[in-house]
């Protein structure tokens, strides 16, 4: 939609919640604005000898809480109201599940799919070495994000520890495990859906066994969802990536498409197993109980939020709703999971694997996965018992939770100097 500016939704959303806990606009203005930019343009010799130049950023929303925190994104779309609004979204969701950290995104504005292994080596080291300056274990450590994955941070690990000259994994997480990367973590944002979405079913007196979910996005996020809740006993009816969605009232064989999307740059539209290829657009209208919109933001928006059938939206994606859908879902008496918790498994694992990097001690897959259900069901009854005490939606609660937070920081302390 032209002209959607998700940083204006974030500043709406911290401004009403902010309201509702009667502070007065000085006691949180520094949350609307991030506390750091870079821009950086990013020269690429391609593979033909020509050279490309990429233009990037790095935002850092806030370091209050602790280091700046978040993904870096590969996408044609990138823009810097985008990635300030990824960032903001970060430091609310590492407050929301009380984890030490502030909120940072990156992004560099190019489509990963067009590009060989070795000119996505070069572009990454490249823009690394150009946000080097403000990244760091102790400063700002990113991660993933759509279009990046664990060896696209082994990059990072490889470029950073060669300026620094001595090996540094603490500066990314997400790593591939060989490199001090965690168990658990490739899983752990689709496992934070799933724990959200079985807390949300139990609290309204549910039961997951045979209940349909439609997913939008069958990357990290989505895939593994589908994946934990299908085992969880949910029929998966629907399932899409950028090219289509396919549908099947009776189940899709989830393994069947992951193992499938797996063999390399395969796309749903080439799946031929027995489905309907239904757009993105009907999958999202789908009269199913749970839908997780798991690809990009602005996907429900005032144009399509009527037609919406889903009676939980449990959120994979960051911002998937705009402000003014959430009001249309509101009404409608849609219970929507907001991405500040649901989708926050990512960042808690990655803590971990942070948390294990500065000690040279590492955990089983068994203790990762116990630490995050307790803190993910934590998070849930806070904003759940808030939500309900307040009488508002859980995306104004998890505000509640994070801005009380942050604010009680700030006022710590104190503005400088
Ligand atoms: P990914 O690159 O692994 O997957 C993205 C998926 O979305 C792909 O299947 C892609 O084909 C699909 N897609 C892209 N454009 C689409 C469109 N217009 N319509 C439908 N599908 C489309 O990315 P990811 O890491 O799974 O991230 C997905 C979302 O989850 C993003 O909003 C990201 O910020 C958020 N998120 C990711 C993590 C993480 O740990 N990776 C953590 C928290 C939140």
């Amino acid at each position: 939609m032209s002209g959607y500016n998700p940083f204006n939704d974030v500043r709406a959303t911290i401004d009403k919640a902010a309201g509702l806990l009667g502070y007065t606009p000085s006691e949180y203005e520094v949350l609307k604005h991030p506390e750091r930019e870079l821009r950086v343009s990013v020269p690429v010799r391609m593979d033909d000898g020509s050279v490309r130049v990429f233009e990037g950023y790095r935002v850092q929303h806030s370091t209050v809480r602790g280091p700046a925190k978040g993904g870096i994104r590969f996408h044609p779309d990138v823009n810097d109201d985008e990635v300030r609004a990824l960032a903001a979204w970060m430091t609310f969701k590492c407050a929301v599940v009380g984890i030490p950290y502030g909120g940072g995104k990156g992004g560099v504005v190019v489509n990963p799919s067009a590009l060989s292994k070795e000119e996505k080596s070069r572009l990454t080291r490249c823009y690394t070495a150009k946000i080097l300056p403000i990244i760091g274990p102790e400063s700002d450590i990113p991660a993933p994000d759509v279009g990046t994955n664990a060896e696209v941070m082994g990059w990072i690990v490889d470029t950073y520890s060669a300026f620094k000259g001595y090996s540094s994994p603490g500066v990314v997480t997400g790593k591939p495990l060989e490199l001090g990367g965690s168990k658990g973590r490739k899983e752990a944002t689709g496992r934070g859906v799933m724990i959200t979405a079985m807390n949300a079913v139990n609290a309204l007196g549910k039961k997951m066994d045979g209940l349909s979910v439609a997913v939008q996005g069958m990357g990290n996020v989505g895939g593994i969802s589908a994946k934990l809740l299908a085992e969880k006993g949910a029929k998966i009816v629907a399932v899409s990536d950028v090219s289509c969605a396919v549908y099947n009232k009776g189940g899709l064989p989830i393994e069947d498409i992951l193992a499938f999307l797996d063999e390399g740059k395969k796309l749903l539209k080439d799946y031929k197993g027995s489905a309907q290829v239904i757009s993105n657009e009907e999958l999202l209208s789908l009269d199913v109980d749970i839908l997780v919109p798991a690809a990009l933001e602005n996907q429900i928006n005032k144009a399509n939020a009527e037609k919406v059938r889903a009676k939980i939206i449990v959120e994979g994606a960051n911002g998937p709703i705009t402000v003014e859908a959430d009001e249309i879902l509101d009404k409608k008496g849609v219970v929507v999971l907001p991405d500040i918790l649901a989708n926050a498994g990512g960042v808690t694992v990655s803590y971990f694997e942070w948390v294990q990097n500065l000690q040279s001690f590492y955990w089983d897959e068994a203790e990762v996965n116990n630490r995050l259900q307790n803190i993910m069901d934590d998070a849930f009854k806070s904003v759940w018992d808030i939500s309900k005490e307040k009488g508002v939606n859980l995306r104004t609660g998890a505000y509640l939770i994070a801005i009380k937070r942050l604010v009680d920081t700030i006022n710590l302390r104190g503005i400088w100097p």
